[in-house]
């Protein structure tokens, strides 16, 4: 259909006049791949970047005759999220047929929860800016992942323009949970930054938990986000348009404030919004349609007959939930007070997902200050560089504790601590080793040091003398002469106590 030439729709209006004449409403639907070793359903193992095809078998493939089995870890990991939403979990529910077609799902329907999900009523109080947003949970409910198709000789990797599909099924059966926000309404303006915030919190949340390594770029947690508009915050709901996989914090934001510009040019032009699920392109910033779709009867919900029902005895229940870590932000809080790190040192701490590795690093025996200078700095531009996590690096936080250890014994100056961690990042060590093999020690021996300044005084007769007359600040010259014969393993306030002494 195209728009008639008399009348042109602006596709989006700009962002701000959209809040000003309309209310958003926002749902987020969060899927986890939980990290447990094996499927949903069977005994496959469930990992990331195995060859296409080689993590399957007639269960998760659904071969004619092949019966499921739940797998009880992620039962115990879904429960767990749960508790941590402040969910109710359910006495007793079960697993439903989701039917539909589509080529990287083998068995034609999803085994999902559909009326009875495990956890349900729930919320979590998330931190916008330094003022709480309490965001209500609907449901936390189980079910696994679909394959994963990949589309070739296409220029952008879809369908639309491919000349072939292949299909890799290692992904199918992996357990997933989906967490349902209910309607986040009376955010405003705010509401990009409120659903950043909340998908950040769970992320935190999860990893705090550790069921899930919530790798948004490995799509291990992806974002589903529902929006619609009204008039005004007492209208009844607009339509609404479902934006899928919107897999990283930053896209989260950029598509909501997206479709609130794009639905409030529909609306103002008097059109309709089409319910519909849209895809969101992060190199053009927009979302596009994809396929139209209606409610939930599509699919033709069923209960599974070949898996038994799930009734999580009460006692269990009560042990998880006696177990769960303390939540993110207590965590953070009594962190922050016990490091003594400013509010900016703290969200810089966050930002970089360092928290617990400097935890671990304090732990290990190093300052607060060291550590996070270790991590922040050195350890993030080499990660960075490397394409990894800080997590990722080949580097313990018992390791960067013990090169603050031998920065603090006088072994190795700052310069020296920073090629120790290149020995311990290529494989060489332990910090201690690396120092002996590299020969990295500072040499504290006056005599060699001595040897080494009497050379210098004799190379640079001028320098000598202007000292011996009084200006000490020329003794920099010295100082770097000396510094370079070593290899900068002198520590360079001794040898300014020697350059001085000789030359007064
Ligand atoms: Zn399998």
């Amino acid at each position: 259909m195209t728009t008639p030439s008399h009348r042109t729709v602006p596709d989006v209006v700009a962002y701000d006049e959209a809040v000003a004449r309309y209310d958003p409403v926002m749902g987020l639907e969060v899927h986890v791949e939980l990290n447990t070793a094996s499927k949903m359903f069977c005994g496959c193992a469930a990992v990331f970047g195995a060859e296409p095809n080689t993590l399957t078998c007639p269960v998760c493939l659904g071969l004619p005759g092949a019966l499921p089995v739940v797998n009880g870890k992620a039962v115990e990991s879904a429960i767990r999220i749960g508790l941590a939403l402040n969910c109710e979990i359910a006495d007793w529910c079960r697993f439903a047929r989701k039917n539909y077609f589509y080529p990287d799902m083998p068995k034609n329907f999803q085994t999902s929860q559909y009326d009875e999900p495990i956890a349900f009523e729930g919320y979590t109080d998330v931190d916008v800016d330094g003022e709480t947003v309490r965001v209500e949970i609907e449901r936390a409910h189980m079910e696994e992942d679909t394959g994963k198709s990949l589309h070739v000789g296409g220029a952008t990797g879809r369908i639309h323009g491919a000349s072939h599909s292949l299909v890799d099924y290692n992904r199918a059966g992996i357990p997933l949970i989906e967490i349902v926000t209910k309607p986040i309404e009376g955010t405003g303006v705010r509401a990009p930054a409120v659903a950043k915030a909340y998908v950040a919190h769970l992320r935190e949340l999860l990893r705090g938990l550790g069921v899930s390594d919530v790798r948004m770029d490995q799509g291990s947690l992806r974002c589903d986000v529902n929006l619609s508009l009204r008039a005004s915050a007492d209208a009844k709901l607009g339509t609404r348009s479902e934006t899928k996989n919107v897999n990283s914090l930053r896209s989260v934001e950029r598509a909501i404030r997206y479709e609130v510009s794009r639905q409030a040019a529909r609306l103002d032009a008097g059109e309709r919004v089409v319910q519909e699920t849209r895809h969101w392109h992060e190199d053009t910033g927009v979302t596009t349609s994809g396929r139209v779709k209606s409610d939930a009867e599509d699919y033709r919900y069923f209960p599974e007959p070949d898996l038994v029902p799930i009734a999580p005895d009460r006692k269990w229940v009560d042990r998880l939930r006696s177990a769960l870590p303390e939540p993110p932000a207590m965590r953070r809080g009594r962190l922050q007070t016990d490091w003594g790190f400013s509010d900016l040192e703290m969200r810089d701490v966050l930002g970089a997902g360092a928290q617990s590795l400097i935890e671990e690093t304090v732990a290990a025996g190093a300052s607060p200050a060291s550590a996070r200078k270790w991590w922040l700095s050195e350890l993030a531009r080499r990660a960075n560089d490397a394409g990894m996590t800080l997590a990722e690096l080949p580097i313990t936080p018992a390791q960067v504790a013990a090169v603050q250890g031998l920065v603090d014994a006088g072994r190795v100056n700052d310069k020296l601590a920073r090629q120790v961690l290149d020995g311990v990042l290529a494989g060489e060590g332990e910090p201690g080793d690396v120092v002996t093999t590299r020969g990295l020690e500072v040499v504290s021996d006056d005599s060699s040091l001595s040897v080494a300044v009497d050379r210098a005084i004799e190379a640079n007769p001028d320098v000598a003398a202007k000292i011996r007359a009084g200006k000490v600040a020329a003794a920099g010259a010295l100082i770097g002469a000396v510094m370079k014969e070593m290899r900068g393993q002198a520590d360079a306030g001794r040898v300014r106590e020697l350059v001085l002494e000789k030359l007064s």
